[in-house]
């Protein structure tokens, strides 16, 4: 019974979003929040209407539901795109509102754009083209539980806890957090952004009115400031706020805070992010349909720049693999390439740039591009194994803001070069390894640091999740190599500063160069279907045959050996011959164009 008023409700909805479509005009959603307890009907509606668009525009509409708040409310995501169940080679690029349940309107916002991407599909020529060219991410709500009232007062979520204070990028303990990602809202919105490549992303809020970005817990130019100062003015200008009524400013400058998501986005990732403050609460107060009009042309601007400057896809160069690939523009935070296809995309001003691009376990190329004004240039790279595997993503980071100290983060990522992150006295850093590290005899990972001495000991943790549990790795205080010991999936390192240094001088606490392992067990995701790949007789002697090669479509096979040494690279067959081998344990790799497998091997 229950489903079906469900699919009655859906289609009462769809019904209205056809009859909309019919009049054209913007309809009004809001409900008086601030003086009505029965806030309800907001998030059930907007639910609804989730369903409602992804059920009515399946070709260009698609729900994932990425989360669940506190209190059991779905934190939806939206795709828009052609193609939309096809992770393309195309930019991606997230729209996120309500992470402030208090903040009317930004929801509303969100969801009459989502709305209107999907009505005017075919018929707003800027809209078809935005939507076949781009993949456009919308997470109308990030609170549920504050956008119900469920706290106290509506900004945190049902824990009491500001979301946006909650995130690891420099996590500096504000308001009320036990720690870092402490709240499942947070832990969503950062598995799906780390999920993705997305390369500019917008989070929407109200209460002043303008365009903020990085840093944020700092004063001063984040490295790419010259673009996205450029970008934010830009939103400001095409956007249709009165002039005078809308401020460009860089988080600090504003107020300072830690944790925030943008701070996240653009410091783990290289996303250049931006919050959007909507309104003030004060005059002039406009309704959700007048702020999507004003907003509209200056989102769809930032839509088409986040597909100009740089792209490309970094493939293996044998199995013709994508690969998570990192993207360096020399003197630029590092951003990264998609899982699926190894796409990267990267919105760089007219000029000419050096790029690196390097991935764990293959070596890396740079080049020069030239880059001109409202175009793209192409550029895709074909990387070939090899044997370093190294950290490739700061999760966390706190530094317990360290103004003395340049805090380049991304200089503990790639392999050693003696460039490092001082990560602050009694300071903390979590580095993903990108997959699992593979234990060998002997020592398995090495924490490269760049000086020794008093002032630079450190404590080095594993896990296999994101947030632990933590297990220690033992202690060092320069260059130390450490063995997991029978640790399956250890993929995560976290490195403390033990304290006895100095706080808030220029390389304080321990310096970190890198974190580098002898072998990854695979560098992307393992095979999405139930069906694994049968390798016997394991241990062998000789001849090992593999079942299933052509019903998974794999395309070329790696041999490493327990030193992570890559020893055979080979198109895919139905069996190798390993008697010529010296007995021991081996590591075989099945690359198809999306998926590697990894499997143990002894040979006798
Ligand atoms: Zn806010």
């Amino acid at each position: 019974m229950k489903i079906k008023i469900n699919i009655i409700i859906v289609m009462i909805l769809g019904i209205t979003v056809f009859s909309n479509y019919t009049f054209g005009q913007c309809q009004q959603l809001e409900v008086d929040r601030n003086n009505d307890v029965n806030q309800i009907g907001d998030v059930d509606e907007i639910r609804d209407l989730q369903d409602s668009l992804a059920t009515n525009f399946p070709n260009i509409c698609k729900e994932v539901i990425i989360g669940t708040s506190v209190s059991g409310y779905d934190i939806v995501a939206l795709k828009f795109s052609d193609n939309v169940n096809v992770d393309e080679t195309e930019p991606e690029i997230l729209l996120t509102f309500c992470i402030h349940g208090d903040e009317n309107n930004p929801e509303q916002v969100a969801m009459k754009l989502a709305r209107k991407l999907c009505l005017d599909y075919n018929s707003d020529s800027q809209i078809t083209e935005l939507i076949n060219t781009r993949e456009i991410w919308i997470i109308a709500v990030m609170n549920p539980d504050g956008l119900r009232g469920i706290n106290w007062y509506n900004r945190p979520n049902a824990n009491g806890i500001d979301m946006n204070r909650n995130y690891g990028y420099m996590w500096n303990a504000e308001d009320f957090d036990p720690n870092e990602y402490s709240e499942p809202e947070t832990k969503a919105t950062r598995d799906f952004i780390l999920s993705r490549n997305f390369n500019v992303m917008i989070d929407y809020h109200a209460g002043l009115q303008g365009i903020i970005y990085p840093w944020y817990y700092k004063g001063e130019d984040c490295p790419d400031n010259i673009d996205i100062e450029y970008l934010a003015n830009q939103y400001d200008v095409i956007s249709g706020y009165p002039s005078n009524e809308f401020a460009v400013d860089k988080g600090y400058d504003l107020y300072p805070t830690n944790g925030a998501l943008v701070e996240f986005a653009y410091g783990s990732l290289g996303i250049y992010a931006f919050s959007v403050e909507l309104m003030l609460f004060t005059n002039p107060i406009y309704n959700s349909c007048q702020l999507l009009t004003m907003n509209k042309p200056a989102i769809f601007m930032m839509l088409k720049k986040a597909g100009e400057g740089i792209e490309g896809v970094v493939t293996d160069v044998n199995s013709g693999t994508g690969l998570k690939a990192k993207i360096e523009v020399e003197g630029r935070i590092p951003s990264y390439s998609g899982a699926t296809n190894g796409d990267y995309h990267r919105y760089l001003q007219a000029g000419t740039y050096n790029i690196k691009i390097s991935a764990t376990g293959y070596a890396s190329q740079t080049t020069t591009v030239n880059v001109s004004d409202n175009a793209v240039t192409t550029t895709d790279f074909q990387l070939t194994p090899n044997s370093i595997y190294s950290a490739q993503k700061i999760i966390t980071c706190r530094n317990h803001n360290n103004y003395n100290d340049p805090a380049k983060t991304w200089k503990a990522l790639g392999k050693s070069d003696g460039e490092y992150y001082a990560i602050g006295d009694t300071g903390y850093v979590v580095v993903d390894m990108e997959a699992p590290i593979v234990d060998v005899s002997g020592s398995d990972i090495t924490i490269h640091g760049s000086a020794s001495g008093t002032g630079n000991e450190f404590e080095a943790f594993y896990s296999s999740t994101i947030d632990g549990p933590w297990t220690s790795l033992g202690t060092g205080s320069s260059t130390t190599s450490f063995d997991i010991n029978g640790a399956a999936n250890a993929r995560y390192i976290r490195i403390e500063d033990n304290g006895n240094g100095t706080e808030n001088i220029l390389g304080a606490g321990f310096h970190l160069d890198a974190v580098t392992a002898g072998s990854v067990s695979a560098n992307i995701n393992t095979f999405a279907t139930k069906e694994t790949i049968k390798v016997y007789p394991n241990p062998t002697f000789g001849v090992l045959y593999f079942d299933n090669i052509e019903k998974l479509d794999v395309k070329s096979i790696k041999v490493f050996n327990s030193s992570g040494i890559l020893i055979k690279n080979i198109e895919a067959t139905n069996s190798i011959d390993f008697s010529y081998l010296t007995k021991g344990v081996y590591f075989i790799q099945f690359y198809s164009k999306n998926n590697i497998s990894t499997q143990k091997i002894i040979k006798r």
